[in-house]
């Protein structure tokens, strides 16, 4: 599923409504050091689930949302949204009736956060699965942190298993299986 566009509230450094159109092809993100490249990575990888602070470089999660500077205060909420393409029905089948699937995250501080999937209420593991089974996510291999290839080369056999089964997009049936067994 292609990432048509991203939307951006509160969070980081982006405190005015930010919206970004990714059209086809290869998207560069190019501007000074300081500007937000990072963190617009970091927004996407957070909409898709991610749940550690510190890959987000942040102390704690309340921290991805806007914490003022000397000319405008501090948030209290912070939103991000994706917009994926969904014309050729990868999503799940319950999802299958639209065109477009809108995933927003949002935070309120102190307060933990929650997922909406076309406007209803989503569970985490939802948001999990989706991405799962599209070999996408946050903590898919096609998301690569600077220092991973590092990681990768040192990882043990099973940690490696891992990022190759992420690859193949099997990771959903594991996910799947594991909540059946819950049962
Ligand atoms: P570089 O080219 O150095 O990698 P970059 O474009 O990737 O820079 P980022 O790391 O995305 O820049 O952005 C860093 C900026 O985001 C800093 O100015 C930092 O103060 C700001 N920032 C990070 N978290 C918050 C927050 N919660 N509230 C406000 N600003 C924040
Ligand atoms: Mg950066």
């Amino acid at each position: 599923m292609k990432i048509t566009r991203l939307r951006l509230l509160g969070f980081k450094s982006f405190v005015e409504p930010t919206e970004l159109v990714i059209e086809p092809g290869l998207t560069g993100v190019v501007g000074p050091n300081g500007c937000g490249k990072s963190n617009l990575l970091e927004a996407l990888r957070w909409v898709m689930g991610e749940t550690s602070h510190k890959s987000m470089r942040a102390a704690a999660m309340d921290d991805v949302i806007f914490s003022g500077t000397n000319s405008r205060p501090a948030r209290n909420s912070a939103e991000v949204t994706i917009f994926l393409d969904n014309h050729e029905r990868k999503a799940p089948a319950e999802f299958n009736d639209s065109d477009q699937v809108e995933i927003t995250r949002r935070i309120e501080r102190e307060a933990g956060s929650a997922y909406r999937i076309n406007s209803r209420e989503a569970r985490a593991r939802d948001i999990k699965i989706l991405f799962e089974d599209a070999a996408t996510g946050a903590r898919s291999p096609a998301l690569v942190r600077q220092g991973q290839i590092g990681e990768i080369v040192n990882a043990k056999p099973e940690q490696r298993r891992r990022i190759l089964e992420d690859a193949a997009g099997i990771a959903g049936l594991h996910s799947r299986r594991h909540e059946a067994e819950l049962r």
